[in-house]
């Protein structure tokens, strides 16, 4: 719709001009920068950020009827900058002018819902939001798009020069961090750090193409994740991991559109989410606490964290009901099928403990949890959706194996509505699938395939080397196998 169609108290917002006073505030000692600088933790005391909007005062101006009317409005409206997660740009990344925004077409990704069987077997109703068809094919684009819209904003500033991009991996920051900067040319360059075998060959492939550096370490992704400190501490490099607190805001856009989606009534709603290095659930928490804020949404949805046996940090911390005794214990992981997710010490554990004490204070103990799930419920879950239509990776089944357990367990109910976060596309984990269905996991991921969740290809061979009669002798070799009924009969 061209902007002069749309209503007359709608038409001055529609396109924002930039706005706001960002900058990096420090969790540990309250310590503000400016956001001019390349900053990660915070010089003093190597606290990690949040980005904070001094001048948030001003969006409250506006009551949170005319939030919600804005975002459902400029949904219709077609300006490249404005169609991806910055439809809420001034919740996201509010001083940097539109022409430096960086669109590949991320975000608004569907919510499927479970269809009846699922929905029976299961035993209450949830959607999949299927953030695998970000343009990367996972979450991580959402980041990247503010990440890489703000680094865009540094280096067409006057002298700014070239700059690198760095970042450790488990797979997806590395495939959408190498996408989003090869946008932006030879202005910025990327490298990527990985942990040797660890990830797989899709998500190798993907930095690949997209001509960035790609540069493999023995070990697993925490010691990756200790290398590029090191460099960002002593080089002039742009971090894109999880540190980077654009990225978490760009990934707060997950938690808008999950309002948006429920036309804001929140009530009776869940987000059920995989937990790695903890990005994800910190921007989703804080991204409905800013909703809230602004009266934007009334009720907080629950939110679930899931996490693997083999890989379960913050479960364990939440293990222990009394606040002031739990302690933080980061572990050593064992191989995962939720390979994304695999990691033993989470950067933004500091962001959520905060974030679940001050959801905690709104919504009521409780309002925030933890599962635990094990590999096999992993596998299974993942598999009984995609055979119902949808297109989950392991994390995706993740998610699904804790929506069960919180069922089991009574945290959810079947009165409520679950969201479950379908981190990445199937396609970039398919290797799992594979050794689910010829039953060939190595022991240690405890993972026995279950009959009724197997599949195979069948090999015909034709019975005859006539050209001639090839045809028809496949053809009634199938039919005979597909047990189908002649014509007429
Ligand atoms: C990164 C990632 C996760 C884990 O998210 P965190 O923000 O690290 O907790 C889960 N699933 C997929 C597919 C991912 O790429
Ligand atoms: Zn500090």
């Amino acid at each position: 719709m061209k902007p002069e169609h749309f209503p007359d108290d709608i038409r001055p917002h529609l396109i924002p001009k930039p706005e706001g006073d960002l900058v990096y505030r420090c969790l540990e000692c309250g310590a503000e920068y400016d956001i001019s600088q390349l900053l990660y933790t915070c010089p003093k005391c190597k606290g990690l950020f949040m980005l904070e909007d001094k001048a948030a005062d001003r969006l409250k101006k506006h009551p949170g009827a005319f939030w919600r009317r804005l975002f459902d409005y400029r949904k219709m409206l077609n300006i490249p900058a404005l169609k991806g997660i910055h439809l809420f740009y001034e919740l996201i990344t509010p001083i940097i002018p539109l022409s430096d925004i960086i669109y590949l077409g991320e975000g608004h990704t569907p919510q499927v819902a479970a269809n009846d069987d699922l929905r029976a077997e299961v035993g209450a109703p949830f959607y999949f939001k299927n953030d695998g068809q970000n343009p990367s094919a996972s979450f991580k684009d959402r980041g990247m798009a503010a990440a890489l819209s703000y680094l865009n904003f540094l280096v067409r500033q006057p002298g700014a020069g070239r700059m690198l991009a760095i970042c450790a991996s488990t797979g997806d920051t590395s495939a959408a961090a190498a996408l989003y900067s090869s946008y932006l040319g030879e202005r910025v360059a990327s490298a990527v750090i990985l942990p040797h075998g660890k990830v797989t060959p899709q998500q190798l492939a993907q930095p690949l193409g997209s001509g960035a550096r790609v540069l493999e370490i023995p070990g697993v992704f925490d010691d990756c994740m200790k290398v590029v400190e090191a460099l960002a501490d002593n080089y002039q490099v742009a971090l894109l991991n999880s540190k980077n607190s654009w990225r978490i805001r760009g990934q707060e856009s997950y938690a808008f559109e999950i309002a948006q989606w429920f036309d804001y009534d929140l009530a009776q709603k869940s987000v059920v989410v995989p937990i790695g290095n903890a990005g994800n659930i910190t921007a989703i928490m804080q991204g409905f606490l800013r909703l809230h804020d602004l009266n934007i949404i009334d009720t907080l949805p629950r939110i679930l964290g899931v996490q693997s046996r083999h890989a379960d940090p913050v479960f364990r911390y939440y293990l222990e009901p009394d606040q002031a005794k739990r302690v933080f214990v980061p572990v050593t992981v064992q191989p995962s099928v939720a390979q994304a997710a695999m990691i033993g010490n989470p950067v933004s554990m500091p962001r959520v403990i905060r974030l679940v004490q001050e959801y905690h204070r709104r919504a009521g103990a409780g309002s925030v949890a933890v599962v635990q799930v094990s590999e096999q419920e992993i596998m299974d879950s993942m598999l009984l959706a995609n055979r119902h239509g949808h297109i989950a990776c392991t994390q995706g089944g993740e998610s699904l194996a804790g929506f069960r357990v919180a069922l089991q367990e009574g945290l959810l109910g079947p009165e409520d509505t679950a969201v479950l976060d379908a981190t990445a596309h199937h396609l970039k984990f398919i290797g799992f699938q594979q050794m689910y269905f010829e039953d060939s996991f190595p022991p240690e991921f405890e993972v026995t395939p279950k009959p009724e969740y197997q599949n195979r290809p069948q090999l015909l061979k034709p019975k005859t080397e006539d050209p001639a009669q090839k045809t028809a002798d496949l053809a009634g070799q199938i039919a005979a196998l597909l047990q189908l009924t002649l014509k007429g009969k």
